[in-house]
């Protein structure tokens, strides 16, 4: 795999570049979000356009802040009525969905965001509608209920997302969704994400988006042959003891841990440093002489273990990387690519291991004791199904 000449010509645009708004820039750098990810880049322009869009993506891609940031960018704080609806096929889903346009929401006052789902009581919901609410996200059949009693209020409504719709109608909302399509007014803007597209979704998609922007991710690059790819299961507080353990027992020589955000990497390499490694952050803040000198110790064998963001490793060519982590797991399989070629360098061979964090903290959760080495728990192929939605 040649990706040096890739990685130098394709560099990711910046959340700036999209098109956001200062407010949300701030939110996103004080999240530690470093650059947006393959279906953010995609779908955030168009939508900030006022375009409909069909997206195909999977949980753990990012699409969440693909579809919140753009709704959050073009939110009227004056207006009562909920102007943005997302539905999503679970509880669980919404709840995430909230909190995410919580935390993007940061550093605009005064938006309201509601989850409304079946199981909770109706008190809270209403009063809160009656109070007023920017955007609710909730289950079809309980938005169905509001509907139907007449305390929901849509007809102001200007931004509707159906989230993981192939899930919505698997579990038999159909007949909901397309209700509350119809019921919605006609000139506002839709955006559909699903992970696969049967269909059923294209029918969908056909009689309630207009003239949608088609976006999905292909998936262009192939890993190398020389690097042999593994991955754990591992809840997220054991992701320290894991790495620890499994560097102790691999025969490594130097590695590169991926993180997701620039805080990480200053706070998984300080922890990596307490345990006796010679860890160094890089990150997109810190300033380029700075990461080039860091990058020259490891090459010199002054530094093992760098702790990075996928923007600050882009393009590291150094020999002695033997072992790529995904102490976070990427955003997309182009990341994953990228990330994992920079070990196996020059001929040699590599490995690349992945944490994968299970959404409901089924693995090892209960256990004391930080999972085996990779060598019993790892398997040779990795599995994208499993990624936690974080
Ligand atoms: P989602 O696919 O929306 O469930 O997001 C999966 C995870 O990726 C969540 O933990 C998000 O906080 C995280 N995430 C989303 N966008 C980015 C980004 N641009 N950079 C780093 N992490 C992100």
């Amino acid at each position: 795999m040649s990706d040096q000449a890739t990685d130098a010509a394709d560099q990711p645009p910046t959340f700036a570049d999209l098109g956001l708004g200062d407010r949300i820039l701030k939110a996103l750098r004080d999240i530690g979000y470093e650059s947006p990810s393959a279906i953010q880049a995609a779908t955030i322009p168009h939508l900030l356009e006022g375009r409909d869009v069909m997206g195909l993506a999977q949980t753990g891609t990012g699409k969440t802040a693909a579809f919140a940031l753009p709704i959050l960018d073009r939110l009227d704080l004056t207006q009562k009525p909920p102007q943005a609806l997302v539905l999503a096929p679970t509880r669980e889903l919404a709840l995430q969905v909230c909190e995410a346009f919580e935390k993007y929401a940061a550093n605009l006052r005064g938006v309201h965001v509601l989850p409304v789902y079946g199981g909770q009581g109706y008190g809270v919901q209403l009063s809160a509608l009656r109070r007023g609410v920017h955007i609710v996200v909730g289950t079809p059949g309980r938005i169905m209920d509001h509907l139907e009693k007449g305390t929901l209020d849509l007809t102001e409504l200007r931004f509707l997302v159906l989230d993981e719709a192939d899930e919505m109608l698997n579990m038999g909302f159909a007949e909901d969704v397309e209700t509350i399509l119809a019921d919605t007014p006609v000139d506002k803007q839709v955006a559909l994400f699903s992970a696969t597209m049967p269909k059923q979704i294209r029918a969908l998609s056909q009689t309630y988006l207009k003239d949608p922007v088609e976006i999905s991710i292909e998936r262009k690059t192939r890993t190398a042959e020389n690097i042999r790819q593994r991955y754990l299961m591992v809840s997220y507080p054991q992701k320290v003891d894991a790495l620890t353990r499994i560097l102790e027992v691999e025969n490594f020589e130097g590695a590169i841990v991926f993180v997701r955000t620039k805080n990480e990497t200053e706070t998984l390499a300080e922890k990596l440093r307490a345990r006796g490694y010679s860890a160094a952050a890089i990150n997109g803040d810190i300033v380029q002489a700075q990461r080039e000198r860091t990058v020259n110790q490891l090459k010199d064998g002054k530094l093992d273990i760098l702790v990075a963001t996928d923007v600050a490793a882009r393009g590291i060519d150094v020999p002695r990387i033997s072992h790529v982590f995904n102490y976070d797991i990427p955003t997309d399989t182009e990341a994953y690519v990228h990330r994992i070629g920079r070990t196996g360098r020059a001929g040699r061979s590599g490995d690349a291991i992945s944490f994968i964090t299970p959404a409901s903290g089924t693995c090892s959760s209960t256990s004391r004791r930080p999972p085996a080495p990779p060598s019993s728990r790892c398997s040779s192929r990795v599995s994208r199904r499993s990624t936690s939605r974080g």
